[in-house]
């Protein structure tokens, strides 16, 4: 039998035997579309437009201000950092919907360096995501804060007594390779430090233990895995321990412990509440919260397993059809997040000529193709009709047409 028979036939064996078969349904996935890019920007489920239709229409459109009250606007936020709370082994009280990535690693690494006194270093590793480092760089033009960056292998040993707060990713954005939560955590703790992890990758895909570790501070990306929609509400998380004692800088009423009493002085809500700064985005949420109702509804412990399945029937489905890729995720799914990424230097040539033929990846800068392998939506058909779509455009030499080679804004 041909590889790509034999691939195929492959595939349908483990569709018939995927016990999230069933879930695909619950997402829109264009006809015609093999979306590995659920990591960037996650599907939309079915049932968001209705939900959203319903708040426009009838929450806004009639209940006008009432609806603050009676349509829950007000406790939104907290309600569905509660139900994004057992998604990263956090308690409900401990996680709020909020603001964006950014904003939340901002409010947080401003808290962490006003409850070390005296330390002010920052430390996380080069290659970090982007906005990660530059809420560092922002802290620290204010004379509040100074970055240090040490290679992964070399964390450990950069936590002096200078340091307030290790920040760093869970699952690395370019690579998909995995920090150990539990031993970095500890070494941060033993060094007087305090930790933050940034989640984005890791939330709805992976499992997370944010108390079993006993992290200090993490937030995550609400549009990722969480499939809340572009730019959707992040969220927060602060341990218990904390609360009570830990400050954000962003002290907007809704952080406030009785925003409508209107008075002139700040005091902050001791909680989780204090990360809000202004009024909610009630739209955004309400699409988030149907997001995270289904990946919660799913389980993360299945969407882990069938993630690891996925990207490792990829990657055995590359290697029968003689495609030799250099692999810069860790080949162990054990060490990665849900993603493969590989490096060549006409990588986005590559990912062009994969998109034009439906086979939706992206790019990352300088030489990275990566691919997401979201979970929930995702059949086991498309990852070995997107490994014959790769093998075609990699040995045909397609990604040479010039037409690959135009950059757009937002790779
Ligand atoms: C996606 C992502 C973000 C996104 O931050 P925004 O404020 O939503 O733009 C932040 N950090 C990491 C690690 C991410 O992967």
């Amino acid at each position: 039998m041909p590889p790509r028979d034999r691939i195929a036939e492959r595939a349908r064996a483990l569709d018939a035997a995927d016990g999230l078969a069933a879930y695909r349904a619950a997402f829109t996935v264009p006809e015609g579309v093999i979306y590995l890019d659920g990591n960037s920007l996650g599907a939309l489920p079915v049932k968001t437009a209705d939900v959203l239709a319903r708040v426009v229409t009838q929450e806004w459109g009639e209940g006008l201000i009432r609806s603050w009250n009676s349509a829950g606007w007000f406790d939104m936020a907290a309600r569905i950092g509660g139900k994004i709370a057992p998604l990263v082994g956090a308690a409900p009280h401990e996680v709020i919907a909020c603001d964006s990535t950014s904003v939340n690693l901002f409010k947080l690494i401003a808290a962490a360096l006003q409850m070390r006194p005296g330390r002010s270093v920052i430390l996380s590793e080069p290659g970090n995501f982007p906005t990660d480092l530059y809420m560092i760089a922002g802290l620290e033009a204010q004379g509040l804060a100074q970055r240090r960056l040490a290679p992964r292998e070399e964390l450990a040993q950069a936590l002096g007594e200078d340091v307030a707060l290790l920040m760093l990713t869970h699952v690395h954005y370019k690579t998909g390779a995995l920090h150990d939560m539990a031993a970095l955590t500890r070494a941060a703790h033993e060094a007087g430090a305090l930790v933050l992890w940034d989640l984005s990758h890791s939330t709805g895909a992976l499992p997370v233990d944010l108390r079993g570790v006993a992290a200090d501070f993490a937030v995550g990306c609400g549009y990722k895995y969480l499939c809340g929609g572009p730019g959707a509400p992040a969220f927060a998380f602060v341990a218990e321990r904390h609360h009570g004692r830990f400050a954000q800088p962003l002290t907007g009423w809704f952080g406030h412990a009785a925003p409508f009493a209107f008075s002139d002085d700040y005091d902050p809500a001791s909680g989780i509440g204090q990360l809000q700064c202004g009024t909610p985005p009630v739209l955004g949420l309400a699409a988030l919260e149907v997001g995270v109702d289904l990946i919660a509804e799913i389980g993360v412990a299945p969407l882990y397993a069938k993630s690891r399945a996925l990207s490792e029937f990829f990657l055995a489905c590359l290697a029968d059809l003689d495609v030799a890729l250099a692999l810069v995720s860790p080949a162990a799914s054990a060490q990665r997040g849900s993603q493969l990424s590989f490096r060549h230097p006409d990588a986005y040539a590559i990912c062009q000529a994969l998109i034009a033929r439906g086979v939706i990846g992206d790019f990352r800068a300088p030489d990275v193709l990566r691919l997401g392998f979201a979970p929930a939506y995702l059949r086991f058909a498309d990852v070995a009709e997107a490994a014959r779509h790769l093998a075609e455009v990699v040995t045909g030499g397609e990604w040479q047409n010039p037409a690959f080679r135009q950059r757009a804004a937002v790779t």
